[in-house]
């Protein structure tokens, strides 16, 4: 049975896919290696496990307990974060952490130990996860929290499914006074402005403090941006002094305003996959035009709904479907603060260069916190994603260039968003490897793990 992952790439077929339907049930027979599966939100292939059985989990999407006075959260693990976000936002609670999309599942977000666009005064999901329930093929049901089974715990945060099936989950939420934000949109005019503005002297302080709901996080000395949440999109076509032209979003919770309906839901939906050559540099750049003019002033402020600022590409169901049938790749890679800009200049260099067209370029810098889990993908430093359109040995010709310079700089690939990187730049991106390996579950495993570990 096939099932698609959020790139289309690349296709692959199932002995058999299997629906988890309830918590308290043991994990079904299979056929070869298990892999559980969620929203298949991930774009490549660490959602996928070809020849063998996927356990899917959204039918697992219960509410388990919800403390309005504490904001702990206990839910089943297939749940979606959109669907937690539309209970406890009108209750005054917010997710702590949440990636670019709500349709991810809260098993897939510990799986990949996800971040979000205040990651830099926040952390991932995992530092805000208490507790979660760990279903092993011999039937063992295992508690794991930071004092129990610990080490499990750590090896589960960002460990791609492989420890076994997360049952439940228990979060701590953020409280909030409402369901909007209040953002400035900045016209950005290269990568020294996008420094500038991360690392702005902060003179304000942020709606809220991250340190009052996170004890012993803290905010991040050497990142001085007063808001919470920051992110750029940038112009990967711009050439030299212009590398880096965009626009910055930051944002705070709002301060008070309506708790109700502000969510992510899809108006439109791209009905069928568009013919490939579709988005070419010319839709692109034409895109990225309009996409500038957005913010034709250079600052503008302005209240939005939460789903309008933090997942701008929900409101458009299916939108992958863009890219046609050979589907799309992204490369997101963090390198570490010290030579960032260097190499993120290098690398936006060489995709202008190969005249490919990135539609969605995004540059975000990441916090100071120790990593959540063994094989966390955030990290200190800052986080470069592009989207290229799949075109074949082109591209993962550039891809390869592009996990070079990645490597050199001691940076990390994103597994989440990957569909070929090699064992070499895995091995190179997880220097924690050899201590997940004994908790991966022996009848566990994933198209992506066979193929980085080969
Ligand atoms: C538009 C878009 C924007 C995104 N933005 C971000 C971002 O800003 N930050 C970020 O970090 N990520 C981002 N992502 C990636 C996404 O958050 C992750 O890939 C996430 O893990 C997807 O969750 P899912 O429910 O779709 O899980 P899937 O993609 O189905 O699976 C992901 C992994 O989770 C495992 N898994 C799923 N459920 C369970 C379970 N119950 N027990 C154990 N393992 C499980 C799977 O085996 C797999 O390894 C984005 C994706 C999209 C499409």
């Amino acid at each position: 049975m096939s099932v698609r992952s959020w790139g289309n790439y690349p296709k692959v077929e199932h002995a058999a896919v299997i629906a988890q339907p309830w918590r308290h049930l043991p994990l079904p027979r299979a056929e070869g290696s298990l892999l559980p599966g969620g929203l298949a939100r991930s774009y490549g292939d660490s959602c996928l496990n070809e020849g063998g059985t996927l356990v899917t989990t959204t039918r697992m999407d219960h509410l388990i307990d919800f403390d309005r006075a504490s904001g702990v959260l206990r839910c089943e693990a297939g749940i979606s974060l959109a669907q937690i976000l539309e209970i406890v936002v009108p209750a005054g609670w917010f997710l702590p952490v949440v990636p670019g999309t709500a349709f991810v599942t809260v098993g897939g977000a510990i799986a990949n130990d996800v971040h979000g666009k205040n990651h830099h005064a926040a952390g991932s999901f995992g530092h805000h996860l208490r507790r979660f329930e760990l279903l092993r093929s011999d039937g063992s049901r295992l508690a794991c929290s930071p004092g129990e089974n610990a080490a499990l715990f750590r090896a589960t945060l960002g460990g791609l499914g492989l420890t076994g099936l997360i049952t439940w989950a228990e979060i701590q939420l953020r409280p909030v006074q409402s369901a909007t934000f209040d953002v400035e949109t900045i016209r950005m005019e290269n990568l020294a402005h996008f420094f500038a503005l991360s690392g702005e002297p902060g003179s304000e302080k942020p709606g809220s403090d991250p340190s009052a709901y996170m004890p012993g996080l803290g905010s991040d000395p050497g990142f001085s941006d007063p808001h919470e949440y920051s992110v750029a999109w940038i112009d990967a076509l711009a050439k030299g002094g212009a590398i880096g032209r965009g626009v910055f979003m930051r944002a705070n919770h709002a301060g008070a305003g309506r708790k109700g309906d502000a969510g992510a839901k899809a108006r439109l939906a791209v009905p069928f996959d568009f013919p490939a050559a579709t988005l070419n540099r010319h839709s692109v750049g034409l895109f990225n035009s309009l996409y500038r003019a957005r913010a034709s002033s250079k600052w503008r402020k302005s209240r939005e709904p939460y789903g309008k600022y933090l997942f701008p590409l929900d409101g458009i169901a299916r939108w992958n479907r863009m890219y046609g049938k050979p589907g799309f790749l992204q490369h997101q890679s963090v390198v570490p603060r010290a030579d960032a800009a260097a190499k993120l200049a290098e690398m936006l260099a060489m995709v202008a260069d190969a005249g490919e067209a990135s539609f969605l370029t995004v540059l975000k810098v990441f916090g100071e916190q120790t990593p959540a889990g063994l094989m966390s993908f955030a990290r200190p430093g800052v986080t470069l994603a592009l989207d290229l359109p799949m075109r074949g040995a082109g591209t993962l010709g550039l891809l390869d260039r592009l996990d070079a310079v990645v490597r050199d700089a001691g940076g990390a690939i994103y597994p989440a968003k990957d569909a070929r990187m090699s064992p070499e730049t895995f091995r190179a991106s997880f220097p924690n490897l050899d201590e997940f390996r004994p908790h991966v579950d022996p009848a566990f495993s994933s198209s992506f793990w066979r193929r980085v570990t080969r």
